[in-house]
Order: C-alpha cells, then sequence, then structure tokens
C-alpha cells in the first residue's frame, strides 16, 4: 500500500488534519492506497498559493508560447509513462486495462490539442465609430476551482487543467474521492515540466469537506464541475454568493434511437458500445435504446444474445470487456436500480450480480425491455450497464420520447435515411448528437449538455473560451480636449 500525499505550492504536503483517506481497488475490494483527506484549512493553503500565482507571480505574464510548451511537455511525460498510468488507472477505477490506455492516450491528445491553442487565442478590433482603436483582450480568469469525477479520473483532470493553463490560469483541483491516484502521479511531473509552483495545486478528499471549501472561497474565480445534477445544483448556488463564473458538466439519459432501416449488425454493436462501454458509468451513456417496432423483437434478442457473451473480469487482463463498478456504493446504487428495473420491465440479459466472482463490485450487463419511458429506469440517471430499451412507432413519437426527460447531454439516431437523420438531429434537445455511431469524442469538437445536463462547453476553443475573460479597451487618438464642459 502506497501513501500519496497531495499538491499545493508546488510540495506533496498532507492534510493539516493528518487525515488519510482509504483508496480502493473495485476488483479486489482491497485498499491500494491512502490520500490526504484534506478540508477548508488546506483549501485555504491551495487557494492562497495559488492566488499567489496569479496575482503576484509570474504566472499570468508567461507568454502563450511558454505556456504552450510546458503543455506540451507533460504530453510527453504522459506519453512516455503510459504504461504505468494505464495500469493504475484500470486498478483503480475497475475499467478495462485497455480502456484505460485509450484515456491515456486521450488525456496527452488533450494537453497537446490546449499546448498549440495557447498562442492562437486572437483577440479582436472593433469597429467603433470614433478616433480611436478599439481592442476585445482576452485574460485569464484567474483561479479556478475544478471538481472532477471518478469515471475518466485522469482524462477529467486534462479536459479541465489543460485549457486552463494554456488561457493562463492557477487551479485548485479536487479529484473523485474513489479515484485520487493517476492525477497525483501526473503532480510529480508538473515542476519538471516547468509550471511555476501555486499554478496547479491538487487537493484530495471527499466532496462536502474539500470540495464545497473550493466553491465556497472568496478568492476563487471561478468553478468548473463535472459530476452530478445533485451536487451541480448545490455548487451554483454555493458560487452565487460571490457570483463566481461556473460551468456544469452533469449527467445524462441520452437516447440512442434506432430505424428499422439501420444497418442491423452495426446498430445493435452500437447500441451495446453506447451503454455498455467503461461499465455504462459514463455521463453520455445511451441508456435509453428506442426501437422502431419493425426490428425491435429482434433487436432485443440480438442485443441480450451479445450482451450475456460480454467478458466480465479482472481490469487488469487484456480480455477483459467490463470490469467492477467504481466503489460498494455505487454497486449497491446500481443494484438497487437493478430491483426496480424488474418490477417495472422485462429482463432480457443480466439483472443481477455475475456468478463466479467471490470478490469485486460486479454487475451483469443488463437489457430492461418493454420499458415505458415514465419508468424510473428510464427518467433516472443509473451510471451503470443498465440498458431501457423502448419500443416506438413513428419518428415524431420517438423525438418525443427522446425529449422527455430533465437531462439533454447527447443523443444518437441510426438510420440510412438523410433527411430523417437531419430531422432528428434537430429535433434532439442535447448538446451532442451523433449519427450512426454513439460515443467517440474527440477534444476539437465541442463538449457539454442542455437542460439539466448543465451549461459551458469543454474541449476545442470552446474549453478554453471558459477560462477566459473578455476585457474591452478603448484607445483615444485624438489628442483634443472633449470640450463637453
Ligand atoms: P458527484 O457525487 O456529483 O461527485 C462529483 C465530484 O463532486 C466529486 O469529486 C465529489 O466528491 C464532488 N462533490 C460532492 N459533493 C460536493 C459538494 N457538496 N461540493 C463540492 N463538491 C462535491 O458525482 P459522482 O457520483 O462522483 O460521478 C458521477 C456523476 O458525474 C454522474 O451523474 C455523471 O453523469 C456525471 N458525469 C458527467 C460528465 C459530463 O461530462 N457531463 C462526465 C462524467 C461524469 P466525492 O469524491 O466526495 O464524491
Ligand atoms: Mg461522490
Amino acid at each position: 500500500m502506497k501513501r500519496y500525499q497531495m499538491y499545493v505550492n508546488g510540495e506533496f504536503i498532507s492534510s493539516q488534519s493528518g487525515k488519510w483517506l482509504p483508496v480502493y481497488d473495485p476488483s479486489t475490494e482491497e485498499i491500494i492506497a491512502e490520500v490526504p483527506g484534506a478540508d477548508a484549512r488546506d483549501v485555504d493553503r491551495a487557494v492562497a498559493a495559488a492566488r499567489a500565482a496569479f496575482d503576484a507571480g509570474a504566472w499570468p505574464q508567461t507568454t502563450p508560447l511558454e505556456r504552450g510548451r510546458i503543455l506540451l511537455r507533460l504530453a510527453g511525460k504522459i506519453r512516455q509513462n503510459a504504461a504505468l498510468l494505464a495500469n493504475l488507472e484500470a486498478r483503480n477505477s475497475g475499467k478495462p486495462i485497455v480502456e484505460a490506455e485509450y484515456d491515456m492516450a486521450d488525456t496527452a491528445t488533450c494537453f497537446e490539442y490546449y499546448g498549440g491553442l495557447a498562442n492562437k487565442i486572437m483577440g479582436h478590433v472593433n469597429p467603433v465609430p470614433d478616433n480611436a482603436v478599439s481592442l476585445s483582450m482576452k485574460e485569464p480568469v484567474g483561479v479556478a476551482g475544478q471538481i472532477i469525477p471518478w469515471n475518466y479520473p485522469l482524462l477529467m483532470a486534462a479536459w479541465k487543467l489543460a485549457p486552463a493553463i494554456a488561457a493562463g490560469c492557477c487551479c485548485v483541483l479536487k479529484p473523485a474521492e474513489q479515484t485520487p491516484l493517476t492525477v497525483l502521479e501526473m503532480a510529480q511531473w508538473l515542476g519538471e515540466v516547468g509550471l511555476p509552483p501555486g499554478v496547479v495545486n491538487i487537493v484530495t478528499g471527499y466532496g462536502e469537506t474539500a470540495g464545497a471549501p473550493i466553491v465556497a472561497h472568496s478568492a476563487v474565480d471561478k468553478v468548473a464541475f463535472t459530476g452530478s445534477v445533485a451536487v451541480g445544483k448545490l455548487i451554483m448556488k454555493s458560487a452565487s454568493d460571490s457570483l463566481k463564473r461556473v460551468t456544469l458538466e452533469l449527467g445524462g439519459k441520452s437516447p440512442n434511437i434506432f430505424f428499422a432501416d439501420a444497418d442491423f449488425e452495426a446498430a445493435v454493436d452500437g447500441a451495446l458500445f453506447g451503454v455498455f462501454i467503461n461499465q455504462g458509468e459514463v455521463c453520455s451513456a445511451g441508456s435509453r435504446i428506442l426501437v422502431e417496432r419493425p426490428i425491435y423483437k429482434k433487436m432485443v434478442e440480438t442485443m441480450a444474445e451479445k450482451a450475456k457473451k460480454i467478458r466480465l473480469g479482472p481490469p487488469l487482463e487484456r480480455e477483459t470487456k467490463m470490469g467492477p463498478l467504481v466503489s460498494k456504493e455505487q454497486c449497491h446504487r446500481v443494484s438497487s436500480y437493478l430491483e426496480v428495473g424488474r418490477r417495472e420491465a422485462k429482463v432480457a440479459a443480466g439483472g443481477g450480480r455475475p456468478k463466479g466472482f467471490s470478490r469485486g463490485y460486479y454487475v451483469e450487463p443488463t437489457i430492461f425491455y418493454d420499458v415505458d419511458n415514465r419508468a424510473r429506469i428510464a427518467q433516472e440517471e443509473i451510471f451503470g450497464p443498465v440498458a431501457a430499451v423502448i419500443p416506438f412507432d413513428k419518428e415524431d413519437e420517438a423525438i418525443r420520447i427522446a425529449n422527455d426527460t430533465p437531462y439533454g447531454l447527447a443523443g444518437a439516431v441510426w438510420t440510412r435515411d438523410i433527411f430523417r437523420a437531419f430531422r432528428v438531429v434537430k429535433a434532439l434537445r442535447a448538446g451532442i448528437v451523433w449519427v450512426n455511431h454513439m460515443q467517440p469524442t474527440y477534444v476539437e469538437a465541442p463538449w457539454g449538455g442542455y437542460k439539466q445536463s448543465g451549461f459551458g462547453r469543454e474541449l476545442g476553443p470552446w474549453g478554453i473560451e471558459e477560462y477566459l475573460e473578455t476585457k474591452q479597451v478603448h484607445i483615444n487618438l485624438s489628442e483634443q480636449p472633449i470640450g463637453w464642459y
């Protein structure tokens, strides 16, 4: 068992309370590490370091090119150490090693993208009707508090840190209590790649004790949060006291819509991939599978057959296609939804804990069918390998069902009819829509939700905008007095 310290002001330190939190391997249920349990005093220290680096330090005056190079060097470190990081991520989160390897590549790509973007952020010359030069300049928003979930631990850290660093912000990041390890591993390279102390601080602890004080802190200028709707609402309320800028990337109950003319094999694959990747612990999971009546029965049967063959196993085995859920708590949560689902609908596959595992938080890939969209398993985010299949007859019915949710993160439509595809794309109230695919995510394209899935966009140029303020500068070119009085 390893003890990790947290990273504040360029140093690895323990919490002031001296508390340590256990970190688990969800496939063995064993403690594999401990991290400091931070509270408000530790947050104060981290925010003070970030504030000093921003207000008095050289950081905001570094050139965008320098900040970009730092990010590129950090990406290099991640690529060099990708095997180690993927191994740790898989062990700690339960995700299959092959998926963790993709995550590490995506993490490095994210740092590279913002490394390249850092010196391509432009201001404007405003065409004001006067003898003057009017400029809009982009400036860093200041100290950013960043709170992330456990499903893509290092990748979510990259989505937050990379644009903030590129913009010239300073950061206090809190990883999820369950999965703090990879970002702490990464922290050891931050100084080496050229980040001055205080620019990035990593504080570990529980949401209530370490997350809430970040959000409430008067010296924090902006909060970026990814997590549940319930916590997102708390964060928005708390941030309103000091009118912090807030961006929220919350959950979803995303529809994956299949018309009868879609390629059948691709459809079955896409439906399963859409909801079961990463054990279904994906904010954009296609957890409602809407199927047009003519292919409904065959699709349910074929999906069920395939789902039963998904290989569950230890995350570090390369043949594993589905690992355990991240924690005991999440396993209980998902299991309780399986009970609800058995009452609300019919079971085509799974529906419980798999046999053959004496330990580990494994849950069977589960398909419920004949689900009413009003059912709890169709309305509430489960965040596990649980699909609700819903039949439909007409296109407008599919759209109505798809939009009948408080969420609006993502959606997908499968059809060979280009007119229908675009009609559905336009009709879906969601921030991300795929056609004949579900889940591919690119740093070049915007990510974020409509409705209660949050607001603000991460990734691409949109992602850095959220870390920038716009300053209007008016330069008078007339040397004459105004002559008003
Ligand atoms: P969560 O409970 O909302 O936690 C997310 C983060 O917020 C964790 O670091 C958590 O700390 C912290 N937190 C909890 N209470 C807090 C408070 N009062 N003040 C400040 N921070 C607080 O969500 P989760 O269960 O870990 O993650 C799953 C959820 O995240 C799902 O709903 C999923 O849809 C969403 N998600 C969304 C996206 C997206 O891009 N839209 C991506 C991934 C996940 P602890 O470590 O103590 O829990
Ligand atoms: Mg939590």
